[in-house]
This record gives structure tokens, C-alpha cells and sequence, in this order.
């Protein structure tokens, strides 16, 4: 599946245009703060319903403008479809596919699944578990309809739980509604927990290979989902659960003194290990950044595996951030599929397979038939 065009109107600083991509590989180039990356965010938003960097959806209108929309023309199998975003000031986006408005961002689920490498991903590795954690959720909520629900019910009962923490004095009775609170958040966290700790074993043996084949064999990655202390990885979702909640309860004394939610997957983490090693602490520049774009392409493995097509590859100018070898693997692993490619320099992806070459000046999207970076 592709993106094979783009509408849009005041997203970001990018003029109101019309983009065609190729369904192979597209190397977008220009100097910074032209647009380049909005581009990307702009495609992202079909694949993740929600944007990879902007907390707040009004960022994503122009400034000044009042409202903002994107139309994307999509190539899945033979059918074609268009989904559409409309963003205004002071209301909720409202989403489309094929012209009929969809009660829920679920509904986008599946319809063009997208993975994203960004610079702040070569730091997945090293960087706090909250990193590790986004790049569950991102993968999840693509995959699963099930897991955006679940998430945002988290999200949700997590606010209204610390809001309830905070209102209630230490000293006196626990909120009669804390009971209600926590067994639904158990559930949802539950369900979160189960469905990460299963993507985190399907990830291992993709990326140990890939690890394995970017540093040349001699390192074995390993990867292990660090959830609550006495729960596991085979523990049905249901024990989970039970589990979760067990920890609320016994914990809601010091719950309600610090303020917050303690127990949940929220303060989950993946735990990298090299040759048994935990990675955060030991394990060096380079091998954090073969281990981050080892994940990376495996996430691409497994939902090329799960949709039986590739997802929309989404590179935001990681290639200039890595050596001569690390390049070249990706690029040698872009076959099938489409890539959307940004970069600063003109030229540094000369010798790709089939494609084409965009370039962004000032917020508009042109052609640039010999990829020179001139007009
Ligand atoms: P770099 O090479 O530095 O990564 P880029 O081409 O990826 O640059 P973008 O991140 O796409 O640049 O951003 C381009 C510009 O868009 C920035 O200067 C930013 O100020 C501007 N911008 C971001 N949001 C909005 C908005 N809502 N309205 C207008 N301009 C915006
Ligand atoms: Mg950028």
C-alpha cells in the first residue's frame, strides 16, 4: 500500500499544494526549517491518527489560518482510497475516508500503516524508557484497533485518577470512587501490558537478526519487556489484571502521598541487552544506534508480515546521521515498498532503485527530476 498524492491546506508552514509521491522510493531534499520534516508528519498522521511530535493537533494549523486539512489518495492492492484530516481552531479534527466521517480514529486502523525513523529514535537506546515505550505504542496502535482503544481508556482513567490523588488528604479516608478507578485501569493496563510484552517477543529474533547482520555477526541483541515485579510474560491477560489492580491496592497509601499513579504500564520499559548485557548502561554510541535501527527495520518486518505488504517507510534525515555501513544497509533493505526519504544534502541517496526526487523551498513542493537540488 502507498500514498500516491497528497492535499493540503495550511498544515504547518506548507502551502495549500498538491504532492505526488512515487510508490517506490522518494528522497525529499532542502536546507533546514523548510518543510521537509512537516511532510513526513503530514503522511504520518494517516498511519498513527495523531502526529509523531505535536502535543497539541492546533499546532498542525498554519499560523494565522483558521483551519487546516490533509487529503490522502491511498493505493492498497488494487483499490484506492482517500482519507482525509480536517483540522480548526478550537474544535476537534474531524477524519474522513472515502468522504464518509468516521466515529473514531480506530476506524483509520490498518489503512496506511506507517513506520517512522527520526534522528530522536537513534537515541531509543539510550534515552529514557518513555522512548521505548512510544515505540510500542506506535507500532500497537497501527496494528491493533484494540490496543488504540485500550490506550486511550488509559489515558483517560490515568488523568482522572491523579486528579483524584491530588484532591485527597493524606490522613483521611481513600476516595470512595479510587475502588472504581483502579479496577478499570487494571483492565485497560492489562490489556496494554499483553499486547507489548507479545510485540516485544515478536521483535526480539527480527531484530537480533538484523542487529546481527548490521554489526557483522558478532553481537546477539536481545530484548525483554520490564513490567511490575511477580507479573510475566505468560501470564494471561486476566492474571495480569488481577495483578495490576493487587498492586494498586497494596500501594495506595504511597499512591496518594507522592500524587500519582504508581502501578501501570506507564512505567513499563524495554530492557535491551547485547550478549546479556544491559545496553543502556554498557553499551556504546555505535551499538546503541545499530540496536535503534535494528528495531526500527524490524518493526517494518513484522507489519510487512502482519498486513502482508510493507507499511510506508518514513526516514526524517537519519542517513546523514549514520556512517558509510549503517547507510548502505538501509538503503539496501528499501526494495519493496514505499519510502519517503528526507536529507539535507542533494545527492546523498544517488544509486537507489526507482523513485523520485522532491524538493521543499519555503513551505512548497516541487519536483526535481535530476535530484541535483537544483531548479
Ligand atoms: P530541518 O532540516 O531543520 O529538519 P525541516 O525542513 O524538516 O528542517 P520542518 O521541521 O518541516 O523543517 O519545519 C519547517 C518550519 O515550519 C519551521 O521553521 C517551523 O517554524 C514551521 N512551522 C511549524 N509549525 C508551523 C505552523 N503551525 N504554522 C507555520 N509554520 C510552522
Ligand atoms: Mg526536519
Amino acid at each position: 500500500m502507498y500514498i500516491a498524492r497528497l492535499d493540503l491546506r495550511d498544515f504547518r508552514n506548507l502551502t495549500t499544494q498538491t504532492v505526488s509521491f512515487s510508490p517506490h522510493v522518494n528522497v525529499v531534499t532542502g536546507d533546514n526549517a523548510q518543510g521537509k520534516s512537516n511532510l513526513l508528519e503530514a503522511v504520518f498522521y494517516f498511519g498513527g491518527g495523531k502526529s509523531f511530535r505535536a502535543r497539541r493537533e492546533q499546532e498542525l494549523i498554519r499560523f494565522g489560518a483558521a483551519a487546516a486539512a490533509l487529503t490522502a489518495h491511498i493505493v492498497s492492492g488494487r483499490r484506492a482510497q482517500t482519507l482525509e484530516a480536517r483540522f480548526s481552531a478550537g474544535a476537534r479534527r474531524v477524519l474522513f475516508a472515502n468522504g464518509v466521517k468516521l466515529s473514531s480514529p480506530r476506524e483509520l486502523v490498518g489503512r496506511l500503516p506507517c513506520v517512522f525513523f527520526g534522528p530522536e529514535d537513534l537515541d531509543i537506546v539510550r534515552a529514557g524508557a518513555a522512548s521505548r515505550r512510544r515505540f510500542l505504542d506506535l507500532a500497537l496502535c497501527q496494528l491493533r484497533p484494540r490496543y488504540l482503544t485500550a490506550l486511550s481508556e488509559y489515558v483517560r482513567l490515568y488523568g482522572h485518577k491523579t486528579r483524584l490523588l491530588r484532591d485527597s488528604r493524606p490522613g483521611t479516608a481513600l476516595p470512595d470512587a479510587l475502588p472504581v478507578f483502579n479496577s478499570r485501569l487494571a483492565a485497560a493496563g492489562a490489556a496494554l501490558t499483553r499486547y507489548r510484552m507479545d510485540f516485544a517477543a515478536r521483535v526480539t529474533p527480527a531484530a537480533a537478526a538484523l542487529h546481527g547482520a548490521i554489526s557483522g555477526g558478532r553481537e546477539a541483541l536481545s530484548l525483554r519487556y520490564v513490567t511490575h515485579g511477580g507479573l510475566g510474560p505468560d501470564d494471561p491477560e486476566e492474571a495480569l489484571a488481577a495483578g495490576l489492580l493487587a498492586l494498586m491496592e497494596e500501594r495506595a497509601e504511597a499512591e496518594r502521598a507522592a500524587a500519582r499513579c504508581l502501578v501501570g504500564p506507564h512505567r513499563d520499559d524495554i530492557e535491551l541487552l547485547l550478549d546479556g548485557v544491559p545496553m543502556r548502561a554498557f553499551g556504546s554510541q555505535g551499538q546503541s544506534r545499530t540496536a535503534a535501527l535494528a528495531l526500527k527495520l524490524a518493526e517494518r518486518d513484522i507489519f510487512r508480515e502482519e498486513l502482508g505488504e510493507p507499511p510506508v517507510l518514513l526516514l526524517d534525515d537519519v542517513l546523514s546521521e549514520l556512517d558509510g555501513r549503517r547507510q548502505d544497509f538501509i538503503l539496501h533493505r528499501l526494495e519493496g515498498g514505499q519510502v519517503i526519504i528526507t536529507c539535507c544534502e542533494p545527492g546523498r541517496t544517488t544509486g537507489l532503485p526507482e523513485g523520485k526526487n522532491l524538493l521543499v523551498e519555503a513551505g512548497r513542493v516541487t519536483a526535481d527530476d535530476d535530484g541535483s537540488g537544483n531548479r
